[in-house]
């Protein structure tokens, strides 16, 4: 079994976690308020919670190297098994992705959107 992330509306909810709380788990069930989200009552306070990867930018402005920091070797253009990516700094997810050289440099005068690229669905 491999971690999955979650994110946890009941915690929003209790006021412990605005925006939510994030976790990763096998299953659906939070480890802080102990919501179920593999029961119909619980099911909609712990939902999955898409992992957005960065994709560095070029210097192309507007083109990514359609590959994605964490795993520069998987090309997300010819091989996307339901990853997502995106070229914006302040939305990305992935925290592997935020270790990475690549994500920092990117992040650094980040204020200037104009250059952001996301990948369509
Ligand atoms: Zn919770
Ligand atoms: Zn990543």
């Amino acid at each position: 079994m491999s971690l999955k992330a979650w994110k946890c509306y009941n915690c929003e909810a209790r006021g412990t976690h605005p925006g939510g709380h994030d976790f990763e788990a096998e299953t659906a069930v939070c480890p802080l308020c102990k919501a179920d989200g593999t029961t119909p009552r619980g099911r909609h306070a712990v939902l999955p919670r898409v992992v957005l990867h960065f994709d560095p930018p070029t210097a192309v402005v507007g083109i990514g190297e359609n590959a994605i920091a964490c795993r520069p070797t998987v090309n997300i253009v010819g091989n996307r098994n339901g990853i997502r990516a995106t070229g914006e700094p302040a939305v990305v997810t992935c925290e592997a992705c935020k270790a990475t050289e690549a994500f920092k440099n990117a992040s650094v005068g980040a204020t200037d959107l104009s250059n952001a690229v996301t990948l369509p669905d």
